[in-house]
Parts: structure tokens; sequence; C-alpha cells
């Protein structure tokens, strides 16, 4: 007998039908005996809906109300989700989040958790063995009592959140997936689903944009050692033996990983633009002269590169922002003109971010050097490097973004079938 945390997704809760699927799967591990708190998302589409109409009510609109409307889409489906399980005989009750309560500051639209209270769901577990159906996404303003949503995908947080709070001994996330794979399966036939993942790898592929959990769920799971595990919700509740070993992926400490591979994954991204500024001078206090605009304009830099001054006086700089900040970024170079002193801008939008992962590249070196070989030989030019303890990243021209992925696959003997 354990407790557990099952949360489903939108797509999971996307009507009656599937809202029914949903409490047959709760039902299998209340009938094996386990104590079950579950946390629901709104019905596939219906948080777009409601953002939709919060804008087209106004463009500029309070944060309080937004929330207000946006963390309704919760509602519905937690007592939904209850009414279907109590219908089928599961003792069950709905919760909202300022109900048990779930504490976040005041930051609406993108609050942070600060305390989740479970003690009455403990409680009901040993009184009545009832199951709790909590509605995602949503929090109580600590200072206001105001109910405050999670920023997008916050569901994932909830549910981590409050897997900590009770104890649970593992978080089920069902999703639309059967887990975290060594890459997108679309690009690279041969990708695996991964057993286990290290929370710090998991962090590092949803920064890169996978969009399998929100990276702020990965966090807390990492700080509070909640045990994740990926899995679909689409597996008939019935052909599922809650005793055995269900297709998914745990995203656990790195201790409970045995058999750790150099490299766990490779992820990629189109959405990047590449700037050069050429002959910038160089002096003290030319980095922030450009980079300190950019961030006071809110555009997220990633790779930077800046070459060995050859005369001792002008050097080129190059980095990286997102391809939807690109013109912006220009934008602000240019107005910075006069500060910086440059000679020349360069640019260049059809470029690809690839990034190989793995917490196995702090024992073993060279792990980057051979990438370069590899891609070097298939004349994959390579524009610029970063390097992380765990992660590096290769920025090419972007009409080379399947052959290096595939190449780089296959090279960290990532093809080879799932064990
Ligand atoms: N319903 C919210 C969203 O669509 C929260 C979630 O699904 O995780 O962003
Ligand atoms: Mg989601």
């Amino acid at each position: 007998m354990a407790r557990l945390v099952m949360k489903f997704g939108g797509t999971s809760v996307a009507d009656l039908d599937r809202i029914r699927n949903v409490a047959r799967h709760v039902k299998r591990e209340v009938d094996a005996g386990h104590d079950v708190a579950v946390v629901v998302s709104a019905m596939a589409g219906v948080t777009n809906q409601l953002v939709e109409w919060s804008r087209q009510a106004a463009m500029l609109h309070d944060a309080r109300e937004y929330d207000a409307v946006v963390a309704t889409g919760e509602q519905v489906t937690a007592g939904l989700l209850a009414i279907a399980l109590e219908g089928m005989g599961v003792n069950a009750r709905s919760w909202q989040g300022w109900q048990l309560p779930i504490l976040t500051d005041n930051a609406h639209a993108s609050a942070r958790i600060l305390d989740v209270n479970g003690a009455e769901l403990t409680k009901r577990f040993k009184e009545h063995g009832q199951v709790a159906v909590i509605a995602g996404f949503q929090g109580m303003n600590k200072e206001t009592g105001r109910v405050t949503t999670l920023g997008r995908g916050g569901s994932d947080t909830s549910a981590v959140a409050i897997a900590a709070a009770i104890g649970a001994e593992r978080c089920d996330i069902y999703t639309d997936v059967d887990g975290v794979y060594t890459t997108d399966p679309r690009v690279v036939p041969q990708a695996h689903r991964l057993a286990k993942i290290a929370y710090e790898e998991m962090l590092e592929l949803a920064s890169l944009g996978a969009k399998v959990m929100q990276v702020r769920s990965v966090e807390l799971g990492m700080v509070h050692n909640v045990r994740i595990f990926v899995r679909s919700s689409f597996d008939r509740p019935e052909d599922i033996d809650p005793r055995g070993n269900p297709p998914g992926t745990l995203i656990c400490d790195e201790d409970e990983i045995m058999e750790q591979q150099v490299v766990t994954g490779i992820a990629f991204s189109r959405d990047e633009a590449q700037i050069s500024i050429r002959e910038v001078q160089d002096k003290p206090g030319v980095a922030a002269a450009i980079f300190g605009p950019l961030a006071e304009a809110n555009i997220n830099v990633d790779m930077i590169v800046q070459n060995v001054s050859a005369d001792g006086k002008t050097t080129d700089l190059t980095f990286t922002v997102p391809a939807a900040d690109f013109q912006r970024a220009l934008e602000v170079i240019t107005k910075a003109k006069p500060a910086i002193g440059y000679q020349r801008l360069d640019s260049a939008t059809d470029v690809a971010k690839i990034s190989v992962i793995g917490i196995g590249m702090r024992s073993h070196a060279g792990v980057a050097a051979q990438a370069f070989r590899a891609l070097g030989e298939r004349a994959v030019n390579i524009r610029a490097i970063t390097t992380s303890e765990i992660k590096f990243s290769l920025l090419i021209d972007a009409a080379f973004t399947e052959l290096a992925v595939r190449t780089l696959h296959s090279l960290y003997g990532l093809d080879k079938a799932s064990p």
C-alpha cells in the first residue's frame, strides 16, 4: 500500500468519456489499496479559450482578474471527476486551490507555490479512504486570499507540490505520450523511451523545449526529491497491473539510476536566431553595453561567443536570441550602437541549436570532441558552441538539423532498442 498522486493533463480529460476513463485509472489504484490524490488540468483547449476571452475583454487587464477567469477550467474538471468517481462507488471529494489551501506569492498569472497544506487530505485518507480530486494550476495569494494561477502548464507543478506535501511515494503524470524519449521520434525513428532520467537532465530537456512537463515542476521535484513517473493516459485502465511495471519514464535522483549512460538525450530547437557584432571595440564595459539593453528589453540571450582580438583593438561578438525576439533584438542593438561602437551587424535566422545532455559528462572527457569530429566528417559547420557540466549545445545551419541529430543519436549509442 502506498500513497500516490495521479495527474491528468488536458487531453486526458478532454470530454466526459475520457474523464470516465481517468476515473477507471483512479479506481484501479484505489482497489489496489493505495491512498490517492488526483490533480487535473482543464479540458483540452479550455484554458486557451479563457485566456483569449480575457484578452478580448481588454488587451491590458488586471492579472488578478485574469486569474479569476483562467482558474475556472480546472474547477470544472475536478468536480466532474469527483462525480464520475462517486458514480463508480469510489469515495471522492473535489478541492480548489484555496480550499486546502495551496498558498502562493502574489505574482498573479505566474505565481510560485509557498506552501501546501495536505493535513485534511491525509486525515480523510485515514478515516474514510477518500480520494482527493484537486484542481491543478490554482493557488491562493498568501497576502490577499485571492485566487492565483501558476503559469501555463502549471498543473504539473501543483501535482509535484501536493506529492511533496502528503509524502507521496510517487507522482504519476498521465499524459498523451508514454514517457520521455532520447530525442524526438519523428526525427529519429530509433529514438527510444528512457526507463529513468535524472532530475538535472530532465530540467535541461524541459528548458530546451521538450514539452513533456513544466520546468518548475521538475525543479520542485528535484528540491523535494519527489519521484515523478511520466506515463500514458490512453492505455486501457483494465490492461494495467498496478503491481507490475507499466511503461513510462521515471524522473528521479541520479543515485537511483544504476546504468548511467554518458549521454541521455538530444534536444534541438529551430527557434533560434544568431546575431554577430563585428569589430566591436575591445575595451571594458562593451559586453555590458550590448547585453544590458537586451536584458532590459526582456530578451533572453543564450549562447555567447567572443573572439580574441588579433590587434587588441577590436573583436567580434556572436550570440543567439529566440527567433521570436530577433527583430526586437536588432532594434535594441542598433539603438545602442553609439555606446557599443561597432562596425557591422550580421545575422542569421536559419539556424538551429542542438543540445546533448547527460550527467555522465561530468566524469567523461572528450564527449563534445566526438561530436565535433562526427559533424565535421559530415560537413556540418558549427557556428557557436556552449558547454555546461552536463550539457553542450551547438549552433548549426537549420538545414542540417535532422542530419546532425541523427548523427549524434547514433554516435552516443542511443540508437539501440530500449532495455
Ligand atoms: N490548464 C492550464 C494550462 O493549459 C494548466 C495545465 O494544464 O497545466 O496551461
Ligand atoms: Mg501540460
